[in-house]
Protein backbone atom coordinates (compact mmCIF):
# COMPACT_ATOMS: atom_id res chain seq x y z
CA UNK A 1 0.00 0.00 0.00
CA UNK A 2 1.43 3.07 -1.02
CA UNK A 3 2.15 6.01 1.96
CA UNK A 4 0.26 8.81 0.53
CA UNK A 5 -2.98 7.85 -2.07
CA UNK A 6 -5.54 5.44 -1.77
CA UNK A 7 -8.48 4.78 -3.07
CA UNK A 8 -11.60 5.60 -1.69
CA UNK A 9 -14.55 3.86 -1.10
CA UNK A 10 -16.69 5.95 -4.26
CA UNK A 11 -13.29 4.70 -6.24
CA UNK A 12 -11.60 7.94 -6.13
CA UNK A 13 -7.73 7.95 -5.68
CA UNK A 14 -7.19 10.70 -2.73
CA UNK A 15 -3.48 11.88 -1.89
CA UNK A 16 -2.68 12.61 1.14
CA UNK A 17 -2.34 16.41 1.53
CA UNK A 18 0.11 16.70 3.82
CA UNK A 19 2.50 14.72 1.51
CA UNK A 20 4.90 16.86 -0.11
CA UNK A 21 4.97 16.41 -4.00
CA UNK A 22 6.93 18.41 -6.52
CA UNK A 23 7.41 18.24 -10.03
CA UNK A 24 11.19 19.03 -10.88
CA UNK A 25 11.78 19.97 -14.75
CA UNK A 26 15.66 21.12 -15.54
CA UNK A 27 16.73 22.16 -18.59
CA UNK A 28 18.91 24.97 -20.33
CA UNK A 29 15.78 26.60 -21.55
CA UNK A 30 17.90 28.08 -24.07
CA UNK A 31 14.86 29.71 -24.84
CA UNK A 32 12.00 28.11 -22.99
CA UNK A 33 9.06 27.06 -25.29
CA UNK A 34 5.92 25.54 -25.84
CA UNK A 35 6.80 22.09 -25.53
CA UNK A 36 8.38 22.89 -22.10
CA UNK A 37 5.24 24.51 -21.04
CA UNK A 38 2.85 22.01 -22.21
CA UNK A 39 5.19 19.04 -21.10
CA UNK A 40 4.94 20.56 -17.41
CA UNK A 41 1.66 21.32 -16.93
CA UNK A 42 0.61 17.80 -18.22
CA UNK A 43 3.06 16.42 -16.18
CA UNK A 44 1.77 17.80 -12.99
CA UNK A 45 -1.99 16.68 -13.69
CA UNK A 46 -0.87 13.45 -14.86
CA UNK A 47 1.11 12.56 -11.86
CA UNK A 48 -0.77 14.77 -9.08
CA UNK A 49 2.34 16.57 -7.59
CA UNK A 50 1.37 19.27 -6.19
CA UNK A 51 4.34 22.21 -6.84
CA UNK A 52 6.61 22.65 -10.06
CA UNK A 53 10.08 23.55 -9.31
CA UNK A 54 11.80 24.91 -12.53
CA UNK A 55 15.66 24.00 -12.76
CA UNK A 56 17.77 26.48 -15.23
CA UNK A 57 20.78 24.37 -15.77
CA UNK A 58 24.29 26.28 -15.40
CA UNK A 59 26.91 25.10 -17.21
CA UNK A 60 25.75 21.70 -18.39
CA UNK A 61 28.40 20.19 -19.72
CA UNK A 62 27.33 17.29 -22.21
CA UNK A 63 25.69 20.02 -24.31
CA UNK A 64 29.15 20.83 -25.95
CA UNK A 65 28.37 24.69 -26.18
CA UNK A 66 27.47 27.10 -23.37
CA UNK A 67 23.47 28.57 -23.63
CA UNK A 68 23.27 31.84 -26.05
CA UNK A 69 21.11 33.33 -23.74
CA UNK A 70 22.60 35.11 -20.34
CA UNK A 71 21.55 32.89 -17.25
CA UNK A 72 19.18 36.78 -16.08
CA UNK A 73 17.73 36.31 -19.89
CA UNK A 74 17.00 32.39 -19.19
CA UNK A 75 15.25 33.06 -15.95
CA UNK A 76 13.41 36.36 -17.32
CA UNK A 77 11.88 33.94 -20.09
CA UNK A 78 10.93 31.29 -17.88
CA UNK A 79 8.93 33.57 -15.25
CA UNK A 80 6.92 35.04 -18.66
CA UNK A 81 6.28 31.46 -19.86
CA UNK A 82 5.07 30.16 -16.34
CA UNK A 83 3.85 33.35 -15.20
CA UNK A 84 -0.08 32.14 -14.99
CA UNK A 85 0.69 28.51 -13.43
CA UNK A 86 0.20 28.38 -9.54
CA UNK A 87 2.60 27.03 -7.03
CA UNK A 88 5.99 27.11 -9.43
CA UNK A 89 9.21 28.24 -8.44
CA UNK A 90 11.77 28.94 -10.53
CA UNK A 91 14.94 27.60 -8.33
CA UNK A 92 18.43 29.35 -9.83
CA UNK A 93 20.51 27.01 -7.48
CA UNK A 94 22.22 25.65 -10.88
CA UNK A 95 22.84 29.04 -11.90
CA UNK A 96 24.70 30.16 -8.80
CA UNK A 97 27.20 26.57 -8.41
CA UNK A 98 30.14 26.41 -10.84
CA UNK A 99 31.54 24.31 -12.91
CA UNK A 100 29.57 21.52 -14.65
CA UNK A 101 25.72 20.96 -13.91
CA UNK A 102 25.38 17.54 -11.61
CA UNK A 103 21.65 16.47 -11.49
CA UNK A 104 22.72 14.37 -8.64
CA UNK A 105 24.47 17.49 -6.99
CA UNK A 106 20.65 18.96 -7.40
CA UNK A 107 19.04 16.01 -6.60
CA UNK A 108 20.28 15.90 -2.60
CA UNK A 109 20.38 19.21 -2.06
CA UNK A 110 16.65 18.86 -2.68
CA UNK A 111 16.00 15.88 -0.67
CA UNK A 112 18.01 17.50 2.23
CA UNK A 113 15.49 20.65 2.11
CA UNK A 114 12.14 18.96 1.95
CA UNK A 115 12.61 15.65 3.78
CA UNK A 116 12.98 11.68 3.37
CA UNK A 117 8.93 11.19 2.71
CA UNK A 118 8.76 13.92 -0.08
CA UNK A 119 8.05 12.92 -3.63
CA UNK A 120 10.35 14.30 -5.94
CA UNK A 121 9.67 13.40 -9.60
CA UNK A 122 12.01 14.47 -12.72
CA UNK A 123 10.20 15.82 -15.67
CA UNK A 124 12.02 14.61 -18.17
CA UNK A 125 12.19 14.62 -22.22
CA UNK A 126 12.33 11.04 -23.28
CA UNK A 127 15.37 11.51 -25.86
CA UNK A 128 17.34 11.97 -22.76
CA UNK A 129 15.80 9.34 -20.73
CA UNK A 130 16.93 7.47 -23.44
CA UNK A 131 20.33 7.97 -22.57
CA UNK A 132 20.08 8.65 -18.80
CA UNK A 133 22.47 5.81 -18.60
CA UNK A 134 25.64 8.30 -20.09
CA UNK A 135 24.71 10.70 -16.80
CA UNK A 136 27.05 11.29 -13.91
CA UNK A 137 26.14 8.29 -11.49
CA UNK A 138 23.08 7.44 -13.13
CA UNK A 139 21.88 4.90 -10.94
CA UNK A 140 22.39 7.10 -8.05
CA UNK A 141 19.26 9.52 -9.50
CA UNK A 142 16.92 7.19 -8.62
CA UNK A 143 17.34 6.82 -5.17
CA UNK A 144 16.90 10.61 -5.02
CA UNK A 145 13.56 10.56 -7.28
CA UNK A 146 11.14 9.28 -9.97
CA UNK A 147 11.19 10.30 -13.55
CA UNK A 148 8.13 11.20 -15.59
CA UNK A 149 9.15 10.94 -19.06
CA UNK A 150 7.31 13.08 -21.84
CA UNK A 151 7.73 11.81 -25.74
CA UNK A 152 7.92 14.49 -28.10
CA UNK A 153 5.41 13.70 -31.29
CA UNK A 154 7.21 11.56 -33.66
CA UNK A 155 9.80 10.44 -31.47
CA UNK A 156 10.59 7.07 -30.74
CA UNK A 157 9.93 5.22 -27.17
CA UNK A 158 13.10 5.93 -24.95
CA UNK A 159 13.32 2.28 -24.28
CA UNK A 160 13.28 1.00 -27.76
CA UNK A 161 16.59 3.21 -28.21
CA UNK A 162 17.94 2.39 -24.51
CA UNK A 163 21.15 0.75 -23.75
CA UNK A 164 20.86 -2.72 -22.84
CA UNK A 165 22.32 -1.99 -19.49
CA UNK A 166 19.52 0.68 -18.64
CA UNK A 167 16.70 -1.35 -20.23
CA UNK A 168 17.73 -4.10 -17.71
CA UNK A 169 17.74 -1.41 -14.73
CA UNK A 170 14.43 -0.09 -15.50
CA UNK A 171 12.51 -3.22 -16.10
CA UNK A 172 11.47 -3.76 -12.12
CA UNK A 173 11.09 0.11 -11.99
CA UNK A 174 8.41 1.21 -14.12
CA UNK A 175 4.70 2.36 -12.91
CA UNK A 176 1.66 4.65 -13.51
CA UNK A 177 1.94 8.60 -13.57
CA UNK A 178 -0.71 8.97 -11.11
CA UNK A 179 1.44 6.56 -8.54
CA UNK A 180 4.45 8.78 -8.98
CA UNK A 181 3.89 12.26 -6.27
CA UNK A 182 2.66 8.95 -4.14
CA UNK A 183 6.30 7.30 -4.49
CA UNK A 184 9.62 9.45 -2.76
CA UNK A 185 11.92 7.59 -5.15
CA UNK A 186 12.92 4.93 -7.77
CA UNK A 187 10.36 4.60 -10.34
CA UNK A 188 9.59 5.99 -14.05
CA UNK A 189 6.40 6.64 -15.78
CA UNK A 190 5.22 7.09 -19.31
CA UNK A 191 3.39 10.54 -20.03
CA UNK A 192 0.40 10.46 -21.79
CA UNK A 193 -0.20 13.66 -22.36
CA UNK A 194 0.68 15.03 -25.99
CA UNK A 195 3.77 17.53 -26.15
CA UNK A 196 4.58 19.47 -29.55
CA UNK A 197 7.54 18.95 -30.70
CA UNK A 198 9.27 22.09 -30.56
CA UNK A 199 12.40 22.40 -29.39
CA UNK A 200 14.87 25.44 -28.43
CA UNK A 201 17.15 24.82 -31.39
CA UNK A 202 14.38 25.10 -33.68
CA UNK A 203 13.59 28.83 -32.62
CA UNK A 204 17.31 29.26 -31.99
CA UNK A 205 18.16 28.21 -36.14
CA UNK A 206 14.49 30.46 -36.95
CA UNK A 207 16.11 33.60 -35.15
CA UNK A 208 19.28 33.10 -36.81
CA UNK A 209 17.57 32.86 -40.27
CA UNK A 210 15.39 35.61 -39.54
CA UNK A 211 12.12 33.84 -39.75
CA UNK A 212 8.99 34.18 -37.46
CA UNK A 213 9.17 32.09 -33.85
CA UNK A 214 5.37 32.62 -33.27
CA UNK A 215 3.50 29.85 -32.13
CA UNK A 216 6.72 27.98 -31.14
CA UNK A 217 7.01 29.73 -27.54
CA UNK A 218 4.55 31.77 -25.58
CA UNK A 219 3.90 35.12 -27.23
CA UNK A 220 5.71 37.11 -23.90
CA UNK A 221 8.35 35.24 -24.73
CA UNK A 222 8.50 35.48 -28.63
CA UNK A 223 8.28 39.63 -27.91
CA UNK A 224 11.08 39.15 -24.91
CA UNK A 225 13.73 37.13 -27.68
CA UNK A 226 12.64 39.94 -30.36
CA UNK A 227 13.37 42.61 -27.80
CA UNK A 228 16.49 41.66 -26.74
CA UNK A 229 17.47 40.58 -30.65
CA UNK A 230 18.79 36.96 -28.74
CA UNK A 231 19.37 34.56 -31.29
CA UNK A 232 20.25 36.82 -33.88
CA UNK A 233 23.72 36.00 -34.18
CA UNK A 234 23.21 32.82 -32.25
CA UNK A 235 25.42 29.98 -33.06
CA UNK A 236 27.45 31.41 -35.18
CA UNK A 237 29.78 33.17 -32.66
CA UNK A 238 30.31 29.70 -30.83
CA UNK A 239 31.33 28.02 -34.13
CA UNK A 240 34.18 26.51 -32.45
CA UNK A 241 31.30 24.77 -29.95
CA UNK A 242 30.08 21.13 -30.94
CA UNK A 243 25.72 20.64 -29.87
CA UNK A 244 24.78 17.59 -28.71
CA UNK A 245 21.64 17.00 -28.06
CA UNK A 246 22.39 15.69 -24.06
CA UNK A 247 21.56 19.11 -21.83
CA UNK A 248 23.06 17.55 -18.34
CA UNK A 249 24.48 15.03 -15.98
P1 LIG B 1 17.77 22.03 -27.44
O1 LIG B 1 17.00 22.03 -28.73
O2 LIG B 1 18.64 23.22 -27.25
O3 LIG B 1 18.51 20.72 -27.21
P2 LIG B 1 15.39 21.41 -25.85
O4 LIG B 1 14.26 21.93 -26.65
O5 LIG B 1 15.59 19.92 -25.82
O6 LIG B 1 16.75 22.16 -26.23
P3 LIG B 1 16.00 21.66 -23.02
O7 LIG B 1 15.98 22.88 -22.21
O8 LIG B 1 17.28 21.02 -23.30
O9 LIG B 1 15.20 21.99 -24.39
O10 LIG B 1 14.96 20.62 -22.45
C1 LIG B 1 14.74 20.32 -21.08
C2 LIG B 1 14.05 18.97 -21.01
O11 LIG B 1 12.82 19.01 -21.75
C3 LIG B 1 14.87 17.81 -21.61
O12 LIG B 1 14.63 16.68 -20.80
C4 LIG B 1 14.26 17.63 -22.99
O13 LIG B 1 14.40 16.30 -23.46
C5 LIG B 1 12.79 17.97 -22.72
N1 LIG B 1 12.06 18.49 -23.88
C6 LIG B 1 12.27 19.67 -24.51
N2 LIG B 1 11.37 19.85 -25.49
C7 LIG B 1 10.56 18.76 -25.48
C8 LIG B 1 9.42 18.35 -26.26
N3 LIG B 1 8.95 19.10 -27.26
N4 LIG B 1 8.83 17.16 -25.94
C9 LIG B 1 9.31 16.38 -24.92
N5 LIG B 1 10.38 16.71 -24.16
C10 LIG B 1 11.00 17.88 -24.44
Amino acid sequence: MDRARQWTNSGRFVVDPRLKSILLFGGTFDPVHNGHTAMAIGAMAESGTSQLTILPAGNPYQRGRLPIATPQQRVAMLEIAFAQVINVVIDTRELERSGPTYTLDTLRELRQIHGDEASLVWLIGGDAFARIDTWHKWQSLFTFANFAVAIRQEEPHPLHIASVALKAYLASRQTGAPTLGALPCGSYAMLKAPVPPVSSTDIRVRMMNHQSIRGLAPDGVCDYIEQHKIYELGEKIQVGYQKTDDNRH
